[in-house]
């Protein structure tokens, strides 16, 4: 009998297609098939093959399946599921769960290697080359910097048949981890930790252990530990990683690497295409055991995923706010319920949500009290800036610059931390008072001098800082109004000139490399003062840093979105967190105008026991998540009237149901970006209520003109 083949397709379409298999071609569920779709064939992915029955309209055959690998039941599960959770169709997922499968494959490399003949002049130089070729196969400008001499003998060689030159294409398989090492002696309360997630992956299956430690209490050497266990328990398990941070991976990595002898999958956006697919295919096969990655890592074809850990899990990064708008950290729990695999959820500072699994009981929860071995946390001060402000223009207050003189002077490094980019966030005509804006967006231009230009951090549009005012024509007249790190820096080294002072921000630091030298060159004490965005301020671990200076404390709290407070309790820990290691202790001083806010006094308190419970009783007192849920629907165009028209539609269609709140639409702060007009819905729902089904029946009701996109952001991060 003959059979069909449902195919879902890496392209945002609302369901799989059907497809004919061809006779003999044997189809399962995971292949990767050649499918025709208009007048193109497309890679698309097997979900199902069942019998045709009777009475079938004629299909169209698959073309083609591919040589590549099949995805694993649960990855294909795992990708379904993700698609229903954010309303969204599944092609989205499945389109980053192809994305190493679609990479290029790594290309030949040319190396050389002695062949045995001898030289037919044996001069030293010679001889040297024949040494660093004993070495084994390597491209020949290796060998002639190896042997130090030039790349001309090398080819002379080659052409003398003392070298065979072959191309090869680099080993696909990763080194396996080395079990017989031994990780960090433990500390008891690490030990304690480290055993209950041991027990916990011995009794097998699905479980989520919440690590909730203070910044520097060894939260990575307890999950190491888990997952050497892992590992050892099954030569084919394997185990995720997760960080929010490339910078983070980096640092990571190398602790992995040391802790098994071997390096992990590495694997986030700046992997260069064919790297990621040797990832993805080591993955696939299970020759990959452990992976270091950023958040698409969960997407990765894992064959035998026996553990996942999120570090940092309360980091606002692990929301994708962009095409497939997802929460990795709530993704990763999913993931490991379909794998029936442990996950831990790491951090000094976790979410709402999570302390609520724990306070419930849903998750396990382990916690790390102190600092490892004598290092202590640092103690925290508010600067008051109504009391003691900066001189006019500049950003520093005098007991901050006191306290990093101090520093500098017993030869301690400092950290200054502002969570903001470029040199200034406005730029403004004193002539005729026009904030300079992007032409399409509505969002202030942020200047940065180091390129000279305005950019808008919406969407990267950029341009030149103009002489004159664009609006008035004034010449001379633009001001730059508040400061990003750039200024900041500019302060510093006007007040240490003979300092050695860094900026670590997305611009300054713009792939994985740079991120890890400018984290070796920070730890090795090469840097004075560092200026930093929250790129750098984060997990990291700085021996000789015992001063962060923060600069506008108060910077997260405008605005006032459901989580800012949180967020910004959350920031300023790991911020103040990175003084004091070793036997050095650390102090942090916190600029504010609000010393009073809640979350000043528990960040000096240091008592983030009562800010929780304070936020808990507000959220729960408004159903707020995580005692009830949220979504944001979002609807944009170009056209005005018809976006306000099929807003007023949705706006009557929303089924009336118990328990959930629509509001809106209302204009956000970002009311125009790209070019495109936007509105905003936000739908509150207790917590027992499917607000996916709410939400797809919802959008089902009215037809959106082919002009308007609409957007569905569950359990939304962002409110702009
Ligand atoms: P966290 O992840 O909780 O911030 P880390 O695991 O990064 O903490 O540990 C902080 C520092 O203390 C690191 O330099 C780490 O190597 C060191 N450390 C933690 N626990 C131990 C231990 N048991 N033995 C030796 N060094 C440790």
């Amino acid at each position: 009998m003959s059979r069909i083949a449902s195919v879902l397709i890496p392209m945002p379409l609302p369901e799989a297609f059907d497809y004919a298999e061809p006779e003999g071609m044997g189809l399962a569920p995971g292949d990767q098939v050649a499918v025709p779709l208009g007048p193109r064939l497309i890679r698309g992915v097997v979900v199902q093959v069942r019998d045709a029955v009777g009475g079938n309209r004629p299909l169209k055959p698959v073309a083609e399946r591919l040589d590549d690998p099949r995805l694993p039941p649960g990855t294909l599960e795992f990708v379904q599921w993700a698609a229903r959770y954010a309303v969204d169709a599944p092609g989205q997922p499945l389109a980053i769960a192809l994305r190493g499968a679609r990479a290029p494959k790594p290309r030949p490399v040319r190396v050389v290697t002695a062949t045995g003949v001898p030289p037919a002049r044996p001069t030293a130089a010679r001889t040297r080359v024949l040494e660093a070729a004993a070495g084994g196969p390597m491209p020949p400008a290796d060998l002639a910097r190896a042997a130090g001499v030039s790349s001309g003998l090398v080819k002379t060689l080659i052409d003398e048949g003392v070298l065979a030159l072959d191309h090869v294409v680099a080993d696909p398989a990763f080194d396996p981890p080395d079990l017989s090492r031994q990780g960090a002696e433990l500390n008891a309360s690490q030990a304690a930790a480290a055993n209950a997630l041991k027990a916990m992956i011995a009794a097998g299956g699905f479980n989520v252990a919440l690590l909730d430690g203070v910044t520097g209490s060894g939260k990575t050497e307890v999950y190491l530990e888990a997952a050497a266990a892992v590992l050892a328990a099954d030569p084919q398990a394997q185990v995720l990683i997760l960080l929010p941070e490339i910078a983070l991976t980096q640092a990571v990595i190398a602790r992995v690497a040391g802790r098994f002898g071997a390096a992990p999958g590495e694997w986030h956006s700046d992997v260069a295409p064919p790297a990621r697919r040797r990832v993805w295919e080591a993955v696939a096969a299970g020759s990959c055991r452990i992976v270091v990655g950023a958040r698409s890592a969960l997407f990765l074809p894992f064959r035998y995923l026996g553990l996942i850990v999120v570090d940092e899990e309360h980091d606002g990064s692990f929301k994708q706010e962009e095409g497939f708008i997802y929460h990795a950290r709530d993704l990763a729990v999913a993931r490991g319920k379909i794998e029936a695999a442990a996950v831990v959820l790491a951090s000094a500072t976790p979410s709402l949500e999570t302390l609520r699994n724990a306070e419930t009981g849903r998750y396990r929860w382990l916690r790390l009290a102190t600092r490892h071995g004598i290092a202590q946390l640092p103690d925290i001060e508010l600067i008051d800036l109504r009391e003691t402000p900066p001189e006019p223009g500049r950003w520093l207050s005098p007991p901050l610059v006191a306290a990093m003189a101090e520093t500098w002077a017993r030869g301690e490094q400092s950290l200054l931390f502002l969570n903001r980019r470029g040199y200034a966030p406005l730029v403004l005509c004193k002539a005729c008072g026009e904030r300079l804006c992007a032409p399409d967006t509505d969002s202030w231009l942020v200047e940065h001098r180091y390129t000279g230009r305005l950019v808008c951090h919406l969407t990267g549009f950029s341009m030149p800082k103009p002489l004159a005012c664009p609006h008035c024509g004034a010449n001379d007249s633009l001001v730059s109004i508040g400061p990003g790190v750039e200024r900041v820096e500019e302060e510093a080294r006007a007040l240490f000139p003979d300092a050695r002072i860094a900026v670590f921000s997305s611009d300054t630091v713009f792939d994985a490399r740079e991120a890890r030298r400018m984290i070796e060159t920070m730890a090795a004490g090469h840097i004075d003062i560092l200026v930093a965005t929250q790129a750098a301020a984060k997990g990291h671990n700085f021996p000789h840093l015992t001063l962060v200076g923060v600069v506008d404390a108060d910077l997260g709290l405008r605005g006032g979105d459901l989580r800012a407070a949180e967020r910004t309790y959350q920031l300023l820990a790991q911020a103040t967190g990175r003084a004091g290691r070793r036997d050095r202790p650390g102090r942090a001083l916190l600029q504010t105008y609000a010393p009073e806010h809640a979350v000043m006094q528990a960040l000096k308190g240091q008592d983030r026991d009562a800010f929780v419970a304070a936020e808990m009783a507000e959220r729960e007192l408004a159903g707020l998540p995580p005692f009830g849920r949220l979504a944001a629907v979002i609807a944009s165009g170009p056209d005005h009237d018809a976006l306000e028209r099929y807003v007023r539609d949705l706006a009557a269609a929303a089924p009336n149901a118990e328990g959930v709140d629509v509001f809106g639409p209302a204009d956000p702060p970002f009311g125009l970006v790209r070019g495109r007009r936007r509105k905003r819905f936000l739908v509150r729902a207790d917590r027992n209520i499917d607000l996916q089904a709410y939400l797809a029946a919802w959008r089902a009701r009215v037809r959106a003109p082919s002009s308007v996109r609409v957007t569905i952001d569950v359990d939304p991060y962002s409110f702009l």
